[in-house]
């Protein structure tokens, strides 16, 4: 018998142990930075002359590790891996498929704080995100392994007295997982187990920042028995890999966790026939957010406050259901204002393998310049209270900015900055502040901190998200208990470890006898 699903719980830091044991798995993780790693094709390991070289965003100096680069070539090489290995892995039996996730956890949670200070390393995630971050990858694993065990004998149908129906989910085919940097185990691992415990084979091609971290969960998946074949490891350029990938006439499905401008460049080229394809591809599409903590004037504002703080700049606001906008009623407008300016001048910004930083750099020169432009462009069109500054003599640290008094439709307000960035608008009532929550082209997180029954049932109508908050932060959906994803651009409302999510990597069949 399975124990019922429970999520992974975090990891106490105040405890000096748990201090130890990080520390001590930053130095396991120091002891194999800069190796090589290759690219996994039907169990076989292909090192190529070029390469993706992922390096320490806190240090440019420091490279973690150099994976090796797939092309065409070797792309379509993984891809009749997946296509042979399809026959015979979507007949294994659901228990075995899930058995291999369950071994998977075990081998992670073993191995916990290493895959954390590796997060550490290679995406500068502070310790507490980090270890989130490896907690989700294990609650992946535990509650997709689960949901495929209730869903292998189909759901029950009718018959009348002279037939016999039945109505179950086979897997789809080959599945294409592009994943992102920013949960680059939870996410990573989460849309390839999903794909892969459904009957599917799967090609993963990784983020270009964070490969290192996607080459050790391979290798998790090989020593939990999974066989060779079904999860095809091909980190490569977007433009040449990600492309050609997308627009193969075997690919049946593509999993994809990103930018809204790469998930709709993948939606249309997706929705092209390719010579010899028999089938529609599905997409399933996990995009950004542009996310509101709404707050009311019946309100606990040192609850507002920190949720806002939090939501905003955790992992320096590089999540989609980041915190980026504070619609504040307006007779309570300054007194959250101020005091989430005062909580944000406390934050530590610096190296995240330090435990105290609260932030650590952002990911990469690009994100780095872009997230500089966009506190210009704040400059302009409201009031900067804080931070605003960046330094990129080392890694790349930008200072946990808010901006204030900017209007709604402000670029401010409206555009996916990505990046330690909050703005400030004010709201006359309730109802207006629910009405800007919603002006924007996405729809994934919101939060609502109030006091007042009416205004919560108010937002769970017509606060249009995909998950909604009340009394918390916007941030840090649980595997199993709320569901993840969101409405318009933020993607396909596919709800990532939620109840129906391996049926997105299923089409179910209906089969009827008469006797
Ligand atoms: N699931 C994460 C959260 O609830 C965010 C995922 C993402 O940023 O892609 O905070």
């Amino acid at each position: 018998m399975m124990q019922p699903y429970k999520h992974e719980p975090f990891t106490d830091f105040s405890v000096e142990d748990n201090r130890q044991a990080y520390f001590q798995a930053l130095k396991t993780v120091e002891g194999y930075l800069g190796q090589d790693y290759p690219l996994v094709i039907d169990g076989e390991k292909i090192t190529t002359e070029e390469k993706i070289i992922s390096y320490n965003p806190a240090n440019k100096e420091e490279v973690i590790g150099r994976v090796s680069k797939a092309n065409k070539e070797l792309a379509e090489k993984a891809m009749q891996a997946a296509v042979e290995a399809f026959k015979t892995w979507k007949r294994t039996k659901a228990e075995v498929r899930a058995d291999v996730l369950f071994k998977a956890a075990t081998i992670i949670r073993r191995r916990k704080h290493e895959f954390s200070a590796l997060m550490t390393k290679e995406a500068g995630k502070p310790w507490r995100e980090a270890d989130a971050d490896t907690a989700e990858a294990i609650d992946f694993l535990e509650y997709y392994g689960r949901q495929m065990l209730s869903l292998k004998d189909g759901v029950p149908v009718q018959s009348r007295s002279n037939e016999f129906n039945r109505y179950h989910y086979i897997p789809l085919g080959v599945g294409i997982i592009i994943s992102p940097w920013n949960f680059p185990f939870a996410i990573m691992a989460g849309t390839t187990v999903a794909a892969i415990v459904s009957g599917n084979t799967v090609l993963l091609k990784p983020a270009s920042t964070t490969p290192i971290i996607a080459a050790k969960f391979v290798e998790v998946m090989e020593e939990a028995g999974l066989p060779k074949g079904v999860l095809n490891f091909v980190p490569g350029s977007g433009a040449e890999v990600g492309d050609y990938l997308v627009d193969h006439k075997d690919t049946r499905f593509i999993s994809f966790t990103g930018s809204r401008d790469v998930g709709l460049r993948i939606f249309e080229r997706s929705s092209k026939l390719s010579p010899g394809q028999i089938w529609m591809k599905r997409l399933i599409a996990e995009m950004g957010g542009k996310d509101t903590i709404v707050v009311d004037s019946e309100a606990d504002l040192e609850l507002a406050a920190q949720s806002i703080v939090a939501g905003a700049f955790g992992f320096s606001g590089q999540k989609c259901s980041a915190c980026s906008r504070a619609v504040i009623v307006e007779d309570v407008y300054d007194q959250v204002l101020n005091r989430v300016v005062e909580l944000t001048n406390q934050l530590t910004v610096g190296n995240p393998a330090e435990q105290g930083n609260f932030l650590g750099p952002v990911i990469d020169n690009n994100a780095y310049k872009k997230i500089l432009e966009y506190i210009e462009i704040g400059k302009q069109e409201g009031k900067l209270k804080t931070g605003g500054i960046g330094d990129d003599s080392k890694g790349y640290f930008v200072q946990p900015t808010v901006f204030a008094d900017l209007t709604p439709t402000s670029r401010i307000m409206q555009e996916e900055i990505f990046g330690p960035v909050v703005g400030f608008t004010k709201a006359k009532d309730f109802t207006e502040a629910i009405e800007i929550a919603n002006n924007t082209e996405y729809g994934l997180t919101g939060a609502v901190i109030t006091n007042n029954r009416e205004h919560l049932e108010q937002a769970r109508e017509d606060f249009h998200v995909g998950n909604l908050y009340f009394n918390r932060s916007c941030t840090g959906a649980i595997v199993g208990y709320q569901p993840f994803g969101g409405f318009n651009m933020s993607g396909t409302d596919s709800k990532a470890g939620g109840p129906d999510y391996l049926l997105l990597h299923m089409q179910a069949k209906t089969t009827s006898e008469m006797y």
